[in-house]
């Protein structure tokens, strides 16, 4: 086995949680080696086709693109096909309960930015590659680590190399090598639901809404692009339920989208390929150990219902960096625990709040039980007539 450059610190996984992180601590002088398993993403086209378009998008937080701002990236995903949104309009598809946010309401220009993710990390990798002390690895994919040898760890990858650092950053998604390698265990359980993604051509332009509608076998999102009659879509179905739609033919999934969404939403009109993802909520129990941390998909995955994993993924990624960045300069090691359990303190609240949010939504929206319907219904209606907790909560989803 080869031994590659010793760097400062090893971000295993290049996606926007790891690739953000790299770039904040190469910021700060730190040599940085991101190991990636996958290839180099090919180029694309970003012409009007519906199948030109990425079917994984996030709905991307005024917070987390101050982040990405910062870091020198928000004007290059900016200039590719981002979709910014001014209006939120949530739904019991069941039910009358319904909920509006607005901009205006909050006194703040847009809600958030519709993005393909592979708009976001061609910026990202854009930026990397502007930096001489970030060394990105293709085909590297983690196989074995050992964080016992003294400081740091050691890590094995695929392609024969063998690497040391102080510290190693686990950015490798939800299903984590690296966290099972530093053996953090987790808490995690499926949400028995796959979600459909894909793009849909609409009849009435979306007019920079975010549609939700809550159905009886899961939530139904419709987030608009750039392109005033094309919105992105997820939905997330029971098991079960998902087969159907995904097996049937376009015109069938149309009709099955038109009848779900009702008069709420715009019409939809043609539809692009389908992809399909299983959900599951999962939680690492600790973030971190002796010269190890985990940030993103890899600390914890949450349903897609509020759009906030990679929202939660990021904000991850700038307190690590801003931990990590203080025992530099203060000439500390990096991987010590103190600065580490720090950045764990100051993430797993938050990121708990939201899991636990989003199991609330999700059970009390999934139940079939008629008293449940009549509170929910009630409760809605009652937010949304309620002007100060309206806002309270549309400021919350903006953070
Ligand atoms: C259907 C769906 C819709 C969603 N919609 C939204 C949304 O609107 N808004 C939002 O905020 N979030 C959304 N999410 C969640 C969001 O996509 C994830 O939170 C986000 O992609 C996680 O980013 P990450 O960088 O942590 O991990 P990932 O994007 O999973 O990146 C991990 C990287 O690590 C690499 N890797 C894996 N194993 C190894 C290894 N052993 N060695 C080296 N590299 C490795 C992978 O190849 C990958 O490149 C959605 C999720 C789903 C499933």
């Amino acid at each position: 086995m080869r031994s590659a450059e010793n760097p400062d610190v090893v971000v295993v996984g290049a996606g926007l949680a790891g690739l953000s992180l790299a770039l904040a601590l190469a910021g700060e002088g730190m040599e940085v080696a991101v190991l990636e398993a996958g290839s180099e993403p090919a180029p694309f086209s970003e012409d009007k086709e519906l199948n030109s378009w990425d079917p994984r998008v996030s709905a991307l937080t005024p917070t987390s693109t101050a982040w990405l701002d910062g870091l020198g990236v928000w004007p290059a995903i900016e200039a590719g096909r981002v979709g910014p949104y001014t209006r939120m309009s949530v739904w019991d598809g069941a039910g009358t309960g319904q909920i509006t946010f607005t901009a205006r309401d909050l006194d703040v220009p847009l809600l958030g930015h519709i993005v393909e993710n592979r708009v976001t990390v061609r910026a990202l990798l854009e930026a990397v590659r502007g930096r001489a002390n970030i060394r990105l690895h293709w085909g590297a994919g983690v196989e074995s680590a050992d964080f016992t040898a003294g400081e740091g760890a050691v890590v094995h990858t695929a392609d024969g190399l063998r690497w040391h650092a102080p510290l190693v950053i686990g950015a490798d998604g939800a299903r984590s090598r690296t966290r099972e390698l530093a053996a953090l265990p987790t808490r995690a359980w499926s949400y028995n639901q796959h979600a459909i993604v894909t793009t849909v051509q609409l009849a009435q332009p979306h007019q920079q809404t975010c549609f939700q509608a809550f159905l009886d076998t899961g939530p139904l999102a419709l987030l608009p692009l750039s392109e005033s009659h094309l919105c992105s879509i997820v939905w997330s179905l029971d098991d079960g339920c998902w087969e159907p739609l995904q097996a049937c033919s376009d015109a069938d999934f149309v009709l099955a989208m038109n009848r779900a969404l009702d008069t709420e939403a715009p019409t939809v009109q043609g539809v692009a390929e389908r992809a399909v993802f299983p959900l599951r909520q999962c939680h690492a129990i600790d973030y971190v150990r002796d010269g190890c941390a985990l940030v993103g998909d890899a600390a914890h995955s949450i349903h897609p219902l509020a759009g906030q994993g990679i929202n939660l993924g990021l904000k991850d990624a700038r307190v690590l960096s801003e931990e990590v960045c203080a025992a530099w300069r203060d000439g500390l090691p990096l991987g010590q625990l103190a600065a580490l359990r720090r950045y764990q303190r100051r993430r797993k609240t938050d990121n708990l709040l939201m899991m636990s949010a989003m199991e609330g939504f999700k059970r009390g929206f999934g139940s079939r039980n008629p008293a449940i319907r009549v509170a929910r219904n009630m409760g809605l209606s009652w937010v949304d007539g309620a002007k100060p907790l309206k806002n309270w909560l549309a400021r919350e989803a903006l953070a």
